[in-house]
């Protein structure tokens, strides 16, 4: 099972894609777990991200391309794996697309969590109490809300067209989503 999450900062994406993970005994590839991982290292892909998580904004495409290029041909992918917060523009959807042409991998499908935004707003202030990140203050979190919408969101047209994107309502209790999500895929 290869998948894609799609969708807003705050929608439940790592939740969601770690309940999968165990469901389908696939990975989990979170490009923003790796990154900070790079960042907490020092390496130079970290030092090189780090001005643009912390001020809310997109890492180059360059830079993710060549990331998940390396990663996505590990022995471990083959298998499976369900990819959070990747792609984010299109760019980086049409670099991995030439990818998995090349690796031989077919998407089963694109899942879009769909939530309202005001609401994401206030699980990311809350979220931001305890999670440590660099990245969640009140403006920053705004900041990657209005990125998401600018950059991200066209995405879901692109995957539209390809007749893999499916939606699914990111509201409610996480069993029920994690529900949804098995029932569409
Ligand atoms: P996330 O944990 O997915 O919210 O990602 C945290 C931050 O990492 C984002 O706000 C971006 O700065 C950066 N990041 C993660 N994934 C990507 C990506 N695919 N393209 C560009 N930047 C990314």
């Amino acid at each position: 099972m290869k998948l894609i999450l799609l969708g807003p900062p705050g929608v439940g994406k790592g939740t969601q894609a770690a309940r999968l993970k165990k469901h389908f005994k696939i990975i989990h590839l979170s490009t923003g777990e790796i990154l900070r991982g790079e960042m907490a290292n020092s390496s130079s892909v970290g030092i090189q991200a780090r001005q643009y998580i912390d001020a809310g904004n997109l890492v180059p495409d360059e830079i993710l391309l060549k990331m998940m290029n390396n990663r996505l041909r590990e022995k471990d992918c083959a298998g499976g794996y369900i990819l959070d917060g990747f792609p984010r523009t299109i760019p980086q959807a049409e670099g991995l697309q030439i990818l998995l042409d090349e690796i031989n991998h077919e998407l089963n499908a694109v899942i879009s969590i769909t939530a309202n935004q005001d609401e994401l707003v206030r699980r990311l202030v809350l979220r931001a109490k305890d999670s440590g990140r660099s990245d969640d203050t009140e403006s920053v979190i705004q900041e990657r809300q209005r990125v998401y919408w600018d950059q991200t969101a066209p995405l879901i047209h692109f995957y539209k067209e390809k007749n893999i994107l499916k939606s699914v309502d990111g509201l409610g209790a996480i069993q029920d989503i994690t529900d949804r999500i098995l029932g569409v895929v």
